[in-house]
């Protein structure tokens, strides 16, 4: 037996930090979406009761620590399932990019271990699972657009945001999420408009969801890393509706209306980075299967 599961890249339409709580998580208030740039999570039925790891790519680990691994003992623990699994991982998604794609893996692994171990979790069940191992996983699960808030895996779903463009640029280095939060100077952000911006999306209001862009983690990454900069400058000036940092970053998306502005700034920023991408945005999960 056999399933094949999509693992989408996350993008933060806004991000914004309420304050720090006593368990040092900070109190987040996110609306996400999808993008049409996935991953490929493989699951097969193997005979000997084991997870093994696949993955050619030199970043992620193919061992206990790739948070597909993860996913999948999480599972076979809690339900006591005596079957194993081999994962095989095909990376599409830049590595520690802002785009949650070990978040997604692992959501899709859990997906699809549901599907091919005949568990009949619902996708609740699934999300809050996920949150036992990062906080990007509920989201993930779903794979729609949302309003993620707590530490990111109490999630509403909201309406498929209007179609766009989404051109993405990741800068050569990585960045760690965590590394980032603890620069953020909570008494100085300029907080985004997420209410505008939820109203936005559901009523599908284009240039309402451009001008409400808003990530408070944006100003610590770009202090460090001046590239981003330059990627936003360089969008903003080949046409972009409107530019933002994903996640704690480095990777900087624009939204762009028309296929030809697309690929005209795609093909600028091809000298400049390594890893671009001009995607549509999705939003929903149908459009995966
Ligand atoms: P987020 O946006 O959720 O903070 P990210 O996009 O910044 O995540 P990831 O691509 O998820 O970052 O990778 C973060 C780290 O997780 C990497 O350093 C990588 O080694 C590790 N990792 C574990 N499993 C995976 C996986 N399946 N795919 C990618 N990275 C993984």
């Amino acid at each position: 037996m056999y399933v094949l599961e999509k693992a989408p890249a996350k993008i933060n339409l806004s991000l914004d930090v309420l304050y720090k709580r006593p368990d040092n998580y900070h109190e987040i208030e996110m609306v996400m979406t999808t993008v049409d740039l996935a991953d490929q999570i493989e699951l097969f039925l193997i005979k000997q009761n084991t997870i093994v790891i696949e993955s050619e790519n030199r970043f992620v680990p193919n061992d206990e620590r790739n948070l597909a691994y993860r996913a999948a003992k999480l599972l076979k623990d809690r339900y006591e399932v005596k079957k194993g699994v081999r994962i095989k991982i095909e990376k599409h998604v830049p590595v520690a990019a802002g785009l949650a794609g070990g978040s997604s893996d692992a959501a899709a692994t859990l997906r699809g271990l549901n599907k091919l171990w005949e568990l009949g979790l619902d996708k609740q069940t699934l999300a809050s699972l996920g949150a036992e191992i990062g906080s990007d996983i509920s989201f993930c699960v779903y794979n729609s657009t949302a309003l993620a808030q707590g530490r990111g895996e109490k999630i509403t779903e909201l309406k498929a945001p209007p179609s766009c463009w989404v051109v993405l640029a990741k800068p050569r280095q990585g960045v760690s999420t965590q590394t980032v939060y603890q620069s953020l100077d909570l008494s100085t952000i300029d907080h985004p408009d997420t209410s505008g911006m939820i109203e936005a999306v559901n009523k599908s209001d284009y240039l309402g969801m451009c001008s409400r862009l808003g990530n408070v983690l944006e100003a610590v990454t770009l202090e460090r890393h001046p590239e981003v900069a330059q990627i936003k400058k360089l969008m903003q000036s080949s046409g972009a509706d409107a530019v933002l940092m994903s996640g704690s970053g480095p990777t900087v998306f624009a939204l762009v209306k028309q296929q030809t502005r697309a690929e005209r700034m795609y093909n600028s920023l091809r000298g400049f980075c390594e890893e671009v991408y001009a995607v549509r945005m999705l939003g929903y999960p149908q459009a995966l299967d």
